[in-house]
């Protein structure tokens, strides 16, 4: 039996609900209308139309005006409506809303289907991104337009997505994961670059094929770089941190196939 103290869901799961909720004063309606009763945070305000994408339709008949989302990471709750007492937990309905999961797949952006575990992917270990920008750019989360209904939330996932990013920027560092390349090669601009390096470079056409071969090495760090159409070669200078070889394959990614031909110290 339902007590005073309790809450029932939809599937008739009985919760306690907190003395925080349960001790507000009734004149103070606005609060309890706001208030989560199983965390007691504040909810945001979701339209019926988001409401309604993420349950079962079996349940659409118990959908009125006034429902909030509760975006709190560890309750249970998801959907609430105090003034009908209608209440979903997480498990109630269709969609995973990524923050409240505890195992993958989590997702984050609804629109373009990025999980937290891409996220994770790129910043941890391909180690490719290191700002929000950088993750709005290589995946794309964030830039979706159809949030009000994709989302369980109702809102664009950028509200949560600088936290996630920030979750894992951290745990990289802790982790010791090694800065990203182009911070590496801020570090040796005062350093020598030690070794010089011959590459055969097969497909150049023209001048802007020697500019863009030019490119691909100066972005691995190279230094005093001549290309070379006619001889079908690339001699530069690297920093010994980084490979010829990893050069050679970074060009012949690009299409222009490469061979480290020869890697000498430099005096
Ligand atoms: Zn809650």
């Amino acid at each position: 039996m339902k007590q005073n103290n309790m809450i029932k869901t939809v599937r008739g799961s009985l919760l306690n609900a907190t003395d925080k909720y349960l001790k507000l004063p009734q004149d103070d309606l606005r609060t309890k209308m706001e208030m989560c009763p199983l965390c007691s945070n504040p909810g945001k305000r979701v339209l019926q139309v988001t409401v309604s994408t993420h349950v079962y339709p079996e349940d659409w008949k118990l959908l009125f005006d006034g429902f909030r989302f509760c975006s709190d990471t560890i309750c249970q709750m998801i959907y609430y409506n105090n003034a009908t007492e209608t209440y979903f937990l997480k498990s109630e309905i269709k969609t995973k809303f990524g923050l409240k999961e505890e195992n993958d797949p989590k997702p984050i952006c609804y629109c373009l289907s990025v999980l937290e575990e891409d996220i994770r992917y790129e910043i941890m270990k391909k180690n490719c991104c290191d700002s929000l920008q950088d993750i709005e750019e290589y995946t794309k989360a964030g830039t979706g337009k159809w949030c009000l209904t994709t989302n369980p939330s109702g809102k664009c996932c950028r509200d949560y997505l600088g936290d996630v990013v920030d979750k894992f920027l951290k745990m990289k560092e802790s982790a010791g994961v090694k800065p990203l390349l182009r911070k590496v090669k801020q570090d040796l601009e005062e350093m020598p670059p030690e070794k010089q390096v011959s590459l055969s470079v097969k497909g150049m056409t023209c001048n802007s094929c020697v500019t863009h071969v030019s490119s691909v090495i100066e972005k691995m760090g190279g230094k005093d770089i001549s290309v070379s159409l006619e001889k079908e070669a690339a001699v530069f200078l690297l920093p010994t941190i980084t490979k010829p070889d990893e050069v050679a394959v970074a060009l012949t990614e690009s299409g222009y196939e490469s061979n480290v031909v020869d890697q000498a110290r430099k005096k």
